[in-house]
């Protein structure tokens, strides 16, 4: 979510937030078509909000090689990175699955999303439905060599 001043009233805020929100949940689901999951089956899409405002997107993207196969979070994460990094600041991150099942970000996204917000909210789908948590909640001891 972009930058607000202390002064502009809660309700405001929030409604920011749930615009933001909305924005990355109908950026994530238009990635999540084009995942490649032959394997699985299991399409997943991710959007980002970075602290400069934009939206990058990613999908699962799946091999015959089952370990390199590569989630739908660290696709956007990479994907922001090659088009303005190294410097990204991330604010927010939205997953969602074709399957409508709980699917919050696996280790090794969170490892990523922390690298490049420690301060992100992430949103996903939890065991009752929408649910919403930092990163520190999902890791708590996530690191930063720099
Ligand atoms: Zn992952």
């Amino acid at each position: 979510m972009p930058t607000v001043k202390k002064d502009v009233p809660a309700s405001t805020r929030e409604r920011l937030a749930r615009a933001a929100r909305k924005r990355l949940h109908a950026a994530a689901r238009k990635a999540m078509k084009n995942a490649y999951a032959p394997f699985s089956n299991f399409q997943v899409g991710a959007a980002i909000l970075t602290a400069d405002g934009k939206i990058f997107s990613g999908c699962n993207v799946e091999n015959s090689s089952y370990g390199m196969t590569n989630c739908a979070e660290r696709t956007a994460i990479f994907s922001a990175v090659a088009a303005g990094g190294p410097r990204l600041e991330i604010l927010a991150v939205a997953v969602t699955n074709a399957q409508g099942v709980p699917c919050s970000p696996c280790g090794a996204c969170r490892q990523v999303i922390y690298e490049f917000g420690p301060d992100a909210i992430v949103f996903y789908q939890g065991q009752d439905g929408d649910a919403e948590s930092s990163i520190t909640e999902l890791l708590p001891e996530g690191f930063r060599l720099r």
